[in-house]
């Protein structure tokens, strides 16, 4: 698999996540906010997450 030291992550449950490395897998991904106005981290997410096997 590949993996993009560009981009860490530790949700292992995605689909995309380099298993092996707290890493992503694919070249480019969407972040996203939950409201309006991010005024926090938990307001912001990885739009391109997907659930794994
Ligand atoms: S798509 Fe998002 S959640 Fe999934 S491994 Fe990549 S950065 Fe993490």
């Amino acid at each position: 698999m590949k993996i993009n030291k560009s981009i860490g992550c530790t949700v292992n449950e995605c689909k995309y996540h380099a298993k092996e490395d707290s890493f992503c897998s694919l070249d480019h991904i969407n972040v996203v906010k939950h409201h309006d106005r991010a005024n926090s981290v938990e307001a912001t997410d990885c739009g391109s997450f997907e659930v794994g096997k």
